[in-house]
């Protein structure tokens, strides 16, 4: 297997194969490995210094139980060989997805894929399997950090008009082995959005987490910076996660579609937004991260700020796109475009199969436009709020593993505990001289 891996590889022309995972916040790390090497790293896996989970830009290790209280120790990353893609702009370049393992060989339970496939795991006990679709929007940066001036740019404006550089079809043209189907100019100038074709869900969410890199790497080629903070600028939206989600039986059938029922959705689809629906507020620790997100929701903004679900209603937090049969799904518009694709997207799939398991009713689905009055529960606004509703959520916790709840939890409280201590630049506009 090995032998055939690298002698196919090397027909090809690779030298280097670019052996990555992605850490707990969904940032790519790896090593490249040259190919001769690559049967050792086949056999026995590449170490790590498992702190690389937990660094920061700010912080160097963040203290996660396990890392740096056991004096930094390795985590071993086995190449998963399924995942080897050549780089189109790359050449010589494959590169490689791996899984996390301690040393000796018990799985690393914290590891993002490895959360997935639990999740994965917990709907395979009700007879499901989930299919998932991506959708990330994202800003280009100028070299000084200034928005991308392609142009003045709007939703669904081609071409050079708003791209001036036509950075998005030199993109979707390299990102083809990703599963690219389409990419527009979003709302704001400099803004643009790549959907993913549906897939299974580990599949769907490498593919997301892959797209994040290799846009950064194309937009780097440019002279450019890809950016998917949540909001970056005060004038203008931000970048969401939107992801589709629609489950299918053991009969291949999709598992939502029920022309005879209420809205032609069926019992189990009612129940997958239920689960959301009742989960969202701890959902919002995985779909919204940072401490950056918060400043994405709100009214007017296509961005969610209630926790509701309407008819092909973009003011909702789920909206369900009108198609009905086979394409019957959920479109969760919750997320931003700094979530970790594989934890956002194993978060869902847990409060899927709770709400399915445990049949939970979703509230009526807003009618009308859902912003002004407000009328339903308030998302979380802040993450500090988020991370509270997530530690308090048991059931969540449960079928992600407490290992990871309780990793991702300590990350993310250093971080707001770095943050409450940060002066801000408004902090002295607003106070400096005024006070
Ligand atoms: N940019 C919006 C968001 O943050 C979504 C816009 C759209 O509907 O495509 O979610
Ligand atoms: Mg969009
Ligand atoms: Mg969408």
């Amino acid at each position: 297997m090995s032998a055939d891996t690298v002698e196919r590889l090397r027909q090809a022309g690779v030298d280097v194969v670019r052996i990555c995972y992605p850490d707990l916040i969904g940032v790519e790390r790896g090593k490249d490995v040259l190919l001769d090497s690559l049967p050792r790293v086949i056999e026995h896996g590449l170490s790590f210094c498992q702190a690389a989970y937990y660094t920061s830009p700010q912080a160097d290790v963040v203290p996660v139980p396990g890392g740096l209280d056991r004096g930094l120790p390795d985590i071993v990353i086995k190449p998963d060989l399924a995942t080897m893609q050549e780089l189109p702009w790359a050449p010589g370049v494959a590169h490689c997805l791996g899984d996390a393992y301690l040393p000796g060989g018990p799985p690393f339970l914290e590891e993002p894929r490895a959360v997935l496939k639990a999740a994965v795991a917990r709907l395979g006990e009700l007879g499901l399997a989930a299919v998932v679709g991506p959708e990330l929007e994202y800003f280009l940066l100028e070299p000084d950090g200034t928005r991308y001036d392609g142009g003045p740019g709007n939703a669904y404006i081609v071409g050079n008009k708003g791209d001036k550089s036509g950075h998005l079809l030199r993109a979707m043209r390299s990102l083809t082995w990703l599963g690219v189907t389409m990419g527009n100019h979003e709302f704001s100038p400099g803004q643009f959005e790549i959907n993913l074709l549906h897939g299974e869900p580990l599949d769907a969410a490498d593919r997301a987490f892959r797209l994040k890199t290799a846009v950064k790497e194309l937009a780097r080629a440019d002279g450019l910076n890809a950016t998917f903070m949540a909001r970056p600028f005060n004038d203008e939206g931000g970048s969401g996660f939107h992801v589709h989600l629609s489950c299918v039986g053991a009969d291949g059938v999709n598992a939502f579609a029920d022309a005879a029922a209420p809205y032609q959705l069926s019992e189990q689809a009612m129940h997958a937004i239920g689960g959301v629906i009742a989960h969202a507020p701890a959902l919002a620790a995985l779909l919204n991260p940072t401490i950056n997100s918060y400043k994405r929701f709100g009214p007017d903004s296509l961005a969610p700020w209630l926790n509701d679900w309407g008819l092909d209603n973009r003011s909702a937090m789920l909206r369900i796109p009108p198609e009905r049969g086979e394409a019957t799904r959920l479109e969760v518009r919750l997320g931003d475009a700094s979530a970790n694709p594989y934890l956002g997207i194993a978060g869902l799939l847990a409060a899927v199969y709770l709400g399915i398991r445990d049949k939970t009713e979703p509230p009526e689905p807003l009618d009308g436009y859902g912003y002004d009055p407000p009328r339903a529960p308030v998302l979380p606004m802040s993450l500090p709020a988020a991370l509270d509703a997530f530690a308090a959520d048991a059931e969540l916790s449960e079928v992600l593993g407490k290992e990871f709840t309780a990793a991702f939890l300590a990350y993310k409280r250093d971080e707001v505990q770095r943050f409450s201590r940060y002066v801000t630049d408004w902090e002295f506009r607003e106070y400096a001289y005024h006070l």
